[in-house]
C-alpha cells in the first residue's frame, strides 16, 4: 500500500476519478493475457495527457515507486503484471488520433489508440496500419510498439518496428522527449528502434508517428486444405524458397479447425489435417501468376482442395475463423497457455511432430494456429485451471516446447515479448556478457530501475515468474520453486 501523501500527490495530478486504490478496483489490473501469474498493484492511475504521465513518473521517482505502463492488457507474456506492486499506469484514456496525413502516408496518435480504431479511421483514404495482431480489436498502439507486435500480414509488410517513424516518450526522470519524427530517417543512433520492443522498461510511449500503407490493387484469399501439418508446412517452405512472399500464410491444425468451426462457423473443413489461410496482394498484372504458383506448391504437397474467397463477405469469414481462434479455444477449455516461439521454416514439420509428442507425454491437448510463413508458432496448451497439478504439467511442457524450438535453431519469442514468461529463458539465448550489455542500456535509461522492473532479465530462480502475490490463491506450483 502506498503512503497517503503519495496517493494525494497522484490524485492531485489525475483527479480522484482516475486513481484506483480499492482492492476491488485494482483487482483487474493484477493480470494481463498471461495466465500463469498475477500480482496486485498498489495503485492504478489513468492519466489523460503526456503532462499527467510525466507528473506521475516524477512522483514515482521521488518516492522510488515502480511504474508499470499498460495498454489494453492483452499481452501474453506478463509484461503488464506489476510484479513488485507499485503503480500501474494505464494509457487507454489517451486514445485520440491527432493527425492523419494521407499525402505523407502517416498518422500521429496517442498511445492508447486501439489498433482497429486507427485502421477504421484511415480506411476511407485507402490506407492501413500494417501490424495486425490477432488482438487488434482491443490492443493499443502503445502496447503494439512496446511489444513490437506482429500479425498475419506482417509476413510481407514487416512487424511494428518497420511502421513507427517516431515516438514521444516519458523517460524515467519524468522528462518528455521525441525520438524520431515524421521523416523516414533520423541521424544518429536509432533510439526509436531501441524503444520499440522495450516492453515499457526504458520509457513510456505517449504518442507515436506511424507509417500508413496504401491498399494493394488486387488481393486474393485462399484456403488450402491438407491431409496434415507436415504437408502444409512443406508447402509454406517451398513457396517462400521460390521467392514468393504472400501477404499472409497462416496455419490451423486439425484440433483448432474443429473447435473454431463449432464456435465461429467460418466454413472450415472438419476432416482436414491442417489448412493454410493464404492471402496475396499484388498488382492485377501479376496476381494470377502468383496465385497459380502458390496453388502449384500446395497441390504438389498434397492439398486436396483450394478454395478462393469470391467476395469480401467470404474473405472476412475465412479471416474471422483465424482471428477468433484463441477465443474459440477459450470457449472449449477453461484455461489456455499460448506459447510464442519461432523456428526456421524448414524445421516446421519436425518441430510440429515434437510438440505433438510433448502434448501426448504430458497429457495436455495442444492446438496450433500460427503465422506459418514466418515460422512463428503458437502452440496453445488447453487445461483445467482449477487443478494445481495441471499447472505444473503445463509449465513443464511449455519449457520443453521452448527447448525443442531453440534446438531447432529458433528463438524464445516471435512477437509477444519476454515479459516475465520468458525471462529465465533469456540465458538460453544470450551469454552473460550479452545480458550485461543489455542491462547497461536499461541502466542508462532508468538508473533507479523503476520502469516495469522485474521483466526481461533472468532472475536465476527457477519458475520465478510464478508469483505469490495472488488474490485468489491459485498457486500453480509449490512454494519452494519461487524461493
Ligand atoms: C487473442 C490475442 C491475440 C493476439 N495476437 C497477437 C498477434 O497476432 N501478434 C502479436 O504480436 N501479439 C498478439 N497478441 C499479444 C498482444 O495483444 C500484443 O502484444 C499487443 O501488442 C499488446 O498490446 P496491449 O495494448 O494490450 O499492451 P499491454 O498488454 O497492456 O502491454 C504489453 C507490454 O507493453 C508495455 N506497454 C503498454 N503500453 C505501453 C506504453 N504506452 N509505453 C510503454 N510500454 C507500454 C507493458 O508494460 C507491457 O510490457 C495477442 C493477444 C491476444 C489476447
Amino acid at each position: 500500500m502506498l503512503e497517503d501523501r503519495i496517493l494525494r500527490e497522484l490524485e492531485g495530478i489525475v483527479g480522484p476519478a482516475h486513481l484506483l486504490v480499492q482492492p476491488e478496483d485494482v483487482l483487474v489490473y493484477e493480470q494481463d493475457g498471461y495466465v500463469l501469474s498475477r500480482s496486485l498493484p498498489d495503485a492504478v492511475v489513468l492519466p489523460g495527457s503526456t503532462e499527467e504521465v510525466a507528473a506521475v513518473v516524477r512522483v514515482a521517482r521521488e518516492h522510488r515507486v515502480p511504474v508499470v505502463p499498460r495498454g489494453a492488457g492483452t499481452g501474453l507474456a506478463g509484461g503488464a503484471i506489476p510484479v513488485g506492486g507499485g503503480i500501474v499506469l494505464v494509457l487507454t484514456r489517451m486514445n485520440h488520433i491527432l493527425e492523419i496525413d494521407p499525402r505523407g502516408r502517416l498518422a500521429v496518435v496517442e498511445a492508447g489508440v486501439i489498433n482497429a480504431d486507427l485502421n477504421a479511421a484511415v480506411a476511407p483514404y485507402d490506407l492501413f496500419f500494417a501490424p495486425d495482431p490477432g488482438s487488434q480489436a482491443a490492443s493499443t498502439i502503445g502496447g503494439n510498439i512496446a511489444n513490437n507486435a506482429g500479425g498475419p500480414h506482417c509476413l510481407a509488410y514487416g512487424v511494428t518496428t518497420n511502421h513507427v517513424l517516431g515516438v514521444e516518450v516519458v523517460l524515467a526522470d519524468g522528462s518528455v522527449v521525441w525520438l524520431g519524427g515524421k521523416t523516414l530517417e533520423s541521424p544518429g543512433y536509432d533510439l526509436t528502434g531501441l524503444l520499440v520492443g522495450s516492453e515499457g522498461t526504458l520509457g513510456i510511449v505517449t504518442k507515436a508517428v506511424v507509417r500508413l500503407m496504401r491498399k494493394a490493387e488486387g488481393a486474393r484469399t485462399l484456403l488450402a486444405i491438407f491431409p496434415g501439418v507436415d504437408q502444409a508446412s512443406q508447402a509454406v517452405s517451398d513457396t517462400i524458397a521460390a521467392g514468393i512472399i504472400p501477404t499472409a500464410m497462416e496455419m490451423l491444425d486439425a484440433m483448432t479447425l474443429r473447435i473454431v468451426e463449432e464456435a465461429v462457423h467460418a466454413g472450415y473443413p472438419l476432416d482436414a489435417g491442417a489448412v493454410l489461410l493464404i492471402e496475396v496482394e499484388a498488382t492485377l498484372e501479376i496476381l494470377d501468376r502468383l496465385i497459380g504458383q502458390i496453388e502449384g506448391f500446395c497441390r504438389s504437397n498434397g492439398a486436396r482442395e483450394i478454395r478462393t474467397a469470391t467476395n469480401e463477405g467470404e474473405r472476412a469469414l475465412l479471416w474471422k475463423g483465424r482471428k477468433e481462434a484463441f477465443g474459440a479455444l477459450g470457449r472449449y477449455m477453461s484455461s489456455l497457455y499460448l506459447a510464442d516461439t519461432v523456428v526456421p521454416r524448414h524445421a516446421l514439420p519436425e518441430v510440429m511432430r515434437e510438440i505433438a509428442g510433448i502434448g501426448e507425454r504430458y497429457g495436455i491437448p495442444i492446438a496450433n494456429f500460427f503465422h506459418a510463413g514466418d515460422g512463428n508458432l503458437h502452440p496453445t496448451l488447453l487445461f483445467d485451471g482449477r487443478s494445481p497439478e495441471a499447472w505444473e504439467r503445463v509449465v513443464a511442457a511449455g519449457e520443453e516446447i521452448m527447448r525443442v524450438c531453440i534446438e531447432a535453431g529458433g528463438t524464445i519469442t516471435g512477437e509477444h515479448g519476454v515479459g516475465i514468461e520468458k525471462q529465465e529463458y533469456m540465458s538460453w539465448m544470450y551469454s552473460e556478457a550479452d545480458l550485461q550489455a543489455m542491462k547497461k542500456v536499461k541502466e542508462a535509461f532508468d538508473p533507479h530501475g523503476l520502469l516495469n522492473p522485474g521483466k526481461i532479465f533472468p532472475t536465476g530462480k527457477k519458475a520465478a515468474h510464478l508469483l505469490q502475490k495472488t488474490t485468489t490463491g491459485i498457486r500453480p506450483v509449490s512454494g519452494e520453486l519461487w524461493t
